[in-house]
């Protein structure tokens, strides 16, 4: 609840908020490429529609090996009060077009935990860029990544490669989960090391997918590779959707205006025949037509009602 009314009560404090907030600043890349810190979470809200997910970082406690995997890790410190335990948890931040973020968030709760984690998550974000890599594959889509990438954190080393068209995330759960947000659509993968610690692995593919960015690339192999940075696609789906809106509405238009021509058309000549016939049968069509005025919404009233008046003039 607290977060819902800072949000919605947002004084931005630094400079790029308050851009943001005055609509000078429309689109994340322009910070991104800046090199400034985004240091306010509702930056990010406002420009992008990212999703939030929350990593199975913890385990359960229990016996045989532990239990299930949790989104908390839960660890203790020994004191002379007894023991303290307090929480952590990984949130990652994706609008499935090119910008992923990750955070991680520590607490004596699990609320501010999470809380904290989807903070950093915000203000981590960064774009990657995609590609198709993959020589079994000719298409010049980037539904995957351009070049083979590697991350390192502790013992955990991840590689990603490029993977053709169908192929999936091959990849350890809480990782297909990143990429899945990230948008990134197949790629094979390898791991080494001490993997079942989540929270360095997390941090390897973290740095793997810096990379994509990081790596210097010739021109040539922007068109070989289809490479597109961040949410270009964003654009090519703008355009799309903006045409079916307009198509729908001019649907719509059209749906509205032919039933009126039809109704009209068609209870014209009912109306003639109403007036033939004798006014009995019209005080019967009047209450059956008032029984439904009551389950039909207004719009359809007013037209009966307007047929109704035709009907009676003539
Ligand atoms: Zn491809």
């Amino acid at each position: 609840m607290a977060y819902e009314i800072k949000t919605e009560i947002w004084k931005p404090k630094t400079d790029i908020g308050q851009k943001v907030m005055d609509k000078e600043i429309k689109d994340i890349d322009e910070i991104i490429n800046s090199g400034k810190t985004i240091l306010e979470p509702q930056i990010v809200d406002t420009l992008l529609e990212v999703e939030s997910e929350l990593l199975l970082i913890g385990q359960s406690k229990g016996k045989f090996g532990g239990g299930q995997r949790r989104v908390f890790r839960q660890t203790q410190k020994k004191t002379r009060e007894g023991n303290k335990p307090s929480f952590t948890t990984m949130v990652v931040v994706g609008d499935k077009n090119g910008h992923i973020g990750m955070g991680y968030g520590k607490s004596k709760e699990t609320v501010p935990a999470r809380e904290k984690a989807i903070r950093k998550a915000k203000l981590n974000i960064f774009k990657i860029r995609r590609g198709c890599g993959s020589w079994q594959c000719s298409c010049k889509e980037p539904h995957s990544i351009p070049f083979s990438v590697e991350g390192k954190c502790g013992s955990a080393i991840i590689r990603l490669f490029p993977a053709p068209k169908g192929v999936g995330l091959c990849v350890e759960n809480e990782c297909s989960k990143i990429l899945t947000l990230a948008g990134v659509k197949d790629v094979w993968s390898k791991t080494f090391g001490q993997t079942k610690n989540k929270i360095n692995l997390i941090m390897a593919i973290d740095e793997a997918l810096k990379k994509l960015m990081s790596t210097k690339i010739q021109e040539e192999h922007v068109e070989q590779l289809s490479i597109k940075e961040g949410s270009i696609k964003v654009d090519k789906q703008e355009e799309p959707i903006a045409e079916p809106e307009k198509v729908k509405k001019e649907d719509k238009e059209e749906v509205k205006t032919a039933p009126k021509k039809e109704t009209k058309s068609e209870s014209k000549p009912k109306a003639k025949k109403e007036a033939q016939i004798s006014k009995a049968d019209s005080a019967r069509r009047t209450e059956s037509s008032s029984a439904q005025k009551q389950e039909v919404s207004d719009a359809p009233e007013a037209k009966l009602q307007s047929v109704k008046k035709d009907g009676k003039n003539k």
